[in-house]
């Protein structure tokens, strides 16, 4: 093979000094760390079901379920699938997990039976948390499946007990150890093409990305931060970007298991919630629905907002501005293959100065970035859109058993490819322009075409199919199907949308079908999804 010489790159550092990341620290000691000294202070609460954990119980019961994983058999490396919505005990079971030497995945409650078999599957899961109402959902599995709370099931075991049990156990034969750069999560992401994939991620990547996302917390704000833990905890960015950030900084999560707008505002004025991270959808509807005039907005105690997961509309920005004057905005960038956060905007009070208003922020400490022409592959100077690729030590190790589509999405250099379309700025404010990866994002969620073409052409009627996301003021964007119907096919529009709501989780529904004559593909066979995707908005312009 010829040796290519690499040309000058343009590379992009962090404008911030290096962070010092802990070596030899796991997520869980780093997160937990120095918890003793907060001992009474309430870490998590749950304002439905009134549950609270002191930090004393938060390091007690992860301890307790530590051990109880291994009395179970639990090695070092094994993946435990966690299918619950935002509870209480959540942040202690997935620190648990990884405290064993295990690997936690989590997995949407909504998700089907088919969506959580295909995960556990392809994850060769050795366990299942979940709660009694999901049971049905994942009791055929052929997994051992733990059940949180004092329910009792046939044939799985009770948490509470299992807990009870681990007090009396031996020393809990923690004899195997455990290094920063083994596996503790398995989140499953689609990347930039394909279905859904296992993401590799060490505690050395989320310690490192905690490092760089915290890199400007001084002592003022230990203990400070009461945080809205609203956004789904089997995601990276509820999970790593809110709970562990927030019990590192032994702050308090105040978790809501759904969003409802009354109890969101309620619980916002209540337990004077004081960093809210959300979505768009969410800033939409605080912007746009009436129910927020019911509430004295003068009550709240917020003082800033994160907005992350999808683009957010400079309209809306403002509009929010407006509604919530006082309250920081603050955007963040970021990928499940990068551990979290990669962009965030600044705290003001800490000098750092904020980033321009619509860029999704500045480079985090310790990352590298650069963005690349998408045709020739060549790294572009500041002020000229290309693909962004981050390089640090948040990046995963891989696609878990899948070379192919690791090697396509992370360079021999350690480049991660992200799929994203952004510029740098003469400040070093990074915008984010488009997406050329695959992906639709409806709410924030991942929604992968492959899969859903995967569905339609399972369906007999179908001949062809195409995926493609369309923009959406509430959801951002939905997926939008175009389908070729064999000749004889009866069945319409609707019949089609139905089929495929049948076989998914909720979020992931085809909200419009098209049936076309073709599907244009290039001459290797690929879908045209740009085209399709230029076609469907013209139409929609002209309709
Ligand atoms: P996930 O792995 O589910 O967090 O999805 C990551 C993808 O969400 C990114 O690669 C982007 O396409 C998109 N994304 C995340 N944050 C933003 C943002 N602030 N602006 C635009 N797109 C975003």
């Amino acid at each position: 093979q010829m040796l290519v010489e690499v040309e000058e790159e343009h590379v992009f550092k962090s404008q911030f000094s290096a962070v010092p990341v802990p070596e030899n620290m796991t997520l869980p000691e780093f997160v937990l760390h120095e918890a003793e000294l907060y001992a009474d202070k309430v870490a998590i609460v749950d304002p439905v079901t009134g549950k609270e954990f002191t930090y004393a119980q938060v390091v007690r019961d992860t301890r307790r379920f530590c051990k109880a994983l291994r009395s179970l058999g639990l090695r070092n490396g094994k993946v435990v699938v966690v299918v619950l919505p935002n509870v209480a005990e959540y942040a202690i079971i997935a620190l648990g997990i990884m405290a064993s030497g295990g690997v936690f995945s989590g997995a949407n409650p909504q998700a089907h039976t088919s969506e959580l078999k295909k995960q556990v599957e392809a994850s060769d899961a050795k366990l299942i948390v979940t709660i009694g109402s999901l049971y049905e959902k994942v009791k055929d599995l052929g997994v051992p499946i733990i059940i949180l709370g004092e329910e009792h099931i046939e044939n799985t075991i009770c948490w509470e007990e299992l807990l009870d049990a681990s007090d009396h156990a031996g020393s809990g034969a923690m004899n195997e150890t455990i290094d920063q750069n083994d596996l503790c999560a398995l989140p499953f992401s689609s990347g930039t093409t394909g279905t859904s994939k296992g993401v590799m991620l060490t505690h050395k990547n989320l310690v490192a990305n905690l490092c760089s996302t915290l890199f400007s917390v001084g002592p003022d704000i230990i203990g400070q931060v009461t945080a809205l833990g609203l956004m789904p905890f089997f995601h990276i960015y509820g999970i790593v970007g809110i709970c562990c950030a927030t019990l590192r900084n032994k702050g308090k999560v105040v978790v809501m298991g759904r969003f409802e707008l009354r109890t969101f505002l309620n619980a916002l004025i209540t337990h004077e919630i004081n960093f809210a991270p959300i979505v768009p959808p969410i800033m939409l509807a605080l912007v746009k629905n009436p129910v927020v005039e019911e509430f004295d907005l003068s009550r709240l105690k917020l003082k800033a907002v994160m907005t992350a997961a999808a683009p957010l509309a400079p309209e809306l920005l403002s509009a929010f501005e407006e509604k919530f004057p006082g309250v920081q905005v603050q955007e963040a960038y970021g990928l499940t293959e990068h551990s979290c956060i990669t962009l965030t905007h600044g705290d003001p009070r800490k000098g750092h100065g904020t980033a321009k208003k619509n860029s999704v922020g500045f480079i985090l400490p310790n990352l590298e970035i650069k963005f690349l022409d998408p045709d020739t592959g060549r790294s572009l100077p500041k002020n000229t859109p290309g693909e962004v690729c981050v390089r640090s030590q948040c990046v995963m190790q891989g696609y878990y058993k899948n070379r192919e589509e690791t090697e396509r999405t992370i360079d021999n250099n350690g480049w991660l490819h992200t799929g994203d379309i952004g510029y740098i700025d003469d400040d070093g404010d990074v915008f984010i322009v488009d997406r050329i990866k695959e992906l639709i994002k409806y709410k924030g969620f991942q929604v992968a075409p492959a899969e859903l073409e995967a569905i339609l052409l399972s369906h007999p009627s179908v001949e062809d199919a195409a995926v493609v996301p369309l923009p959406d003021e509430e959801a951002g964007e939905i997926p939008v199907a175009c389908v070729v119907m064999n000749k004889n096919a009866k069945e319409t529009e609707k019949d089609i949308m139905n089929f495929v709501a049948s076989n998914v989780a909720a979020y992931k529904k085809v909200r419009v079908v098209h049936f076309v004559d073709t599907i244009p593909k290039s001459p290797s066979g690929k879908i045209l999804r740009r085209y399709l995707k230029e076609m469907l908005e013209k139409k929609k312009e002209t309709s």
